[in-house]
């Protein structure tokens, strides 16, 4: 199967431990976090809404919230993409692989977890603190 991910969620799903921001959301989060363990899982990137976003209250017209914190998150997105290739489809489990290794200290993450309002309850936060 293929999913689709926006940058900054990469992170995001290596520290997901069911908290979100509503039942549908966190159903849905869950599920997406379950498919890319699997090993015939395909991903592709983007800086725009993804199939974590489509279950998400603060989704409005396309948009995360309002202008200014899309255009945030937009930056939060693009930093991890920096490190990967848009026009490539990935094999998830090679993908989330990376995404370790190349997100694996705190520095190395500021520009895209800091002011989290996660940051208490992301496992992959915590390792790296
Ligand atoms: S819409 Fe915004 S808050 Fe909701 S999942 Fe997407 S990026 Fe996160």
């Amino acid at each position: 199967m293929k999913i689709k991910l926006r940058g900054h969620h990469l992170l995001c799903l290596l520290g997901f431990q069911g908290y979100g921001y509503s039942e549908d959301f966190v159903l849905n989060m869950t599920r997406i976090n379950e498919l890319r363990k699997s090993e015939d899982c395909i991903v592709s990137l983007t800086n725009e809404p993804d199939d974590i976003c489509s279950s998400c209250p603060n989704l409005n017209d396309n948009v995360c919230e309002n202008k200014k914190q899309n255009e945030i998150i937009v930056e939060m997105d693009d930093e991890v993409l920096s490190q990967f290739n848009l026009e490539k489809e990935y094999n998830s489990l090679e993908l989330f692989n990376e995404v370790s290794l190349k997100f694996n200290t705190m520095k190395k993450v500021e520009n895209v977890c800091k002011n989290c309002k996660w940051e208490n309850e992301c496992l992959f936060y915590k390792k790296l603190e």
